[in-house]
């Protein structure tokens, strides 16, 4: 086998640590996913397509669901973390061990050794995760190709430690501004300060009651919060404008409309000169209760957790898509140092899957 292939034949641990040993940091993906597209297009029940440095490969056995296992092959820059190590406590270190190619390999194992599941299967590879988000492999398919990603239901294998992680909460960041008019400190009835004026909006802030809603299942908890203030013009002038950064994490049974309408709303009475949407991403809901998320469930056993960041399963979402984050890779080690997944992780994460698609 030459140095650039993928053998599938190998056990999931052993897989995870070939891809680590397959430097991808973001933007340098193209190797590993020409060797991901040669190994696929290898097992004859398999349609594989590209585009770019991501590849979809599907099963087309007309079963009546169809479910989508979807992972990032990029790393973060490596931190003389590669190549992998294999400690004697079955635990292995290495850049993207838990960040997340553990979930690559089961991915990998799955497309290779379930010729025949019990749902048609549909498996993503995509780059750019770790970078800036217009560059995000996930979302130029979803531009490009929407119909490959067609599913009932879609599972990343992003690090989740073995828990399944439902939705994710929406994110919206709003400048509101407040004018008043410059003077001389020394006369300052002769001006208006505006940094006065942003008063009632932190009184709102600190009074605010973020709700706790329980969808599908999960609590969410939401936050509506100050992130920056700026104003002043020197120490000797009354300033004649502010503004504060507000960020709002909304729980994902709100839509991005609702979810402005609703910081709108909050600081109604405040007298706010500009109100600018920054920077807007809606949430995704759990959609646990879809049958196939529900048959999900049983199988991997467990209770799923509300996820409060955002994450590409929202991608899944804005699609119709129900996703969730299940993954073998531990979160509180990714992008670090000491990066490292347990090996019996791997191997449980793959099981459970497989129990989900063949029985
Ligand atoms: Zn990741």
């Amino acid at each position: 086998m030459s140095e650039s292939a993928l053998d599938l034949t190998l056990d999931g641990p052993a897989l995870t640590a070939r891809l680590v040993d397959f430097p991808s940091v973001s933007g340098d993906e193209k190797p590993l996913a020409d060797a991901i597209e040669h190994a696929l297009r290898a097992l004859p029940h398999l349609t594989v397509d590209r585009y770019g440095n991501n590849v979809v490969a599907r099963t087309n056995l007309g079963r009546s669901e169809r479910v989508v296992l979807a992972g990032h092959i990029d790393t973060v820059p490596i931190a003389d973390n590669v190549p992998s190590r294999l400690d004697e406590n079955g635990v292995l270190w290495g850049c993207g061990t838990s960040d997340m190619k553990s979930g690559v390999a089961v991915q990998l194992r799955i497309a290779a050794t379930v010729p025949e599941p019990n749902r048609d299967l549909t498996f993503v590879f995509y780059d750019n995760e770790e970078v800036a988000a217009h560059l995000n492999g996930l979302g130029h398919v979803a531009d490009t190709h929407p119909d490959w990603l067609e599913g009932d239901f879609a599972v990343l294998l992003e690090p989740s430690d073995g828990q399944v992680e439902g939705g994710c909460q929406g994110t919206l960041r709003v400048h509101l501004r407040t004018t008043g008019e410059r003077a001389h400190s020394a006369r300052s009835w002769m001006g208006f300060n505006a940094v006065h004026a942003a008063g009632p909006i932190l009184a709102r802030l600190a009074a605010y009651e973020p709700r706790r809603p329980v969808i599908d299942g999960l609590r969410y908890h939401e936050g509506l919060n100050a992130v920056g203030i700026e104003g002043g013009v020197a120490t000797n002038v009354i300033p004649d404008s502010c503004t504060v950064v507000i960020n709002y994490r909304y729980a994902p049974d709100r839509t991005m409309a609702e979810a402005e309408a609703h910081v709108r709303e909050v600081f109604a009475d405040c007298d706010i000169a500009e109100f600018i949407v920054d920077d807007h991403t809606g949430g995704a809901l759990p959609g646990l209760s879809h049958p196939a998320a529900a048959a999900f469930m049983e199988a991997v056993g467990g209770t799923a957790q509300p996820k409060f960041g955002w994450t590409d399963v929202s991608r899944f979402s804005a699609l119709g898509v129900p996703a969730v984050n299940y993954g073998p890779g531990d979160a509180l080690f990714a992008h670090r140092r000491d990066e490292h997944v347990a090996v019996d992780k791997i191997t449980h994460c793959e099981e459970r899957l497989r129990q989900w698609l063949t029985v």
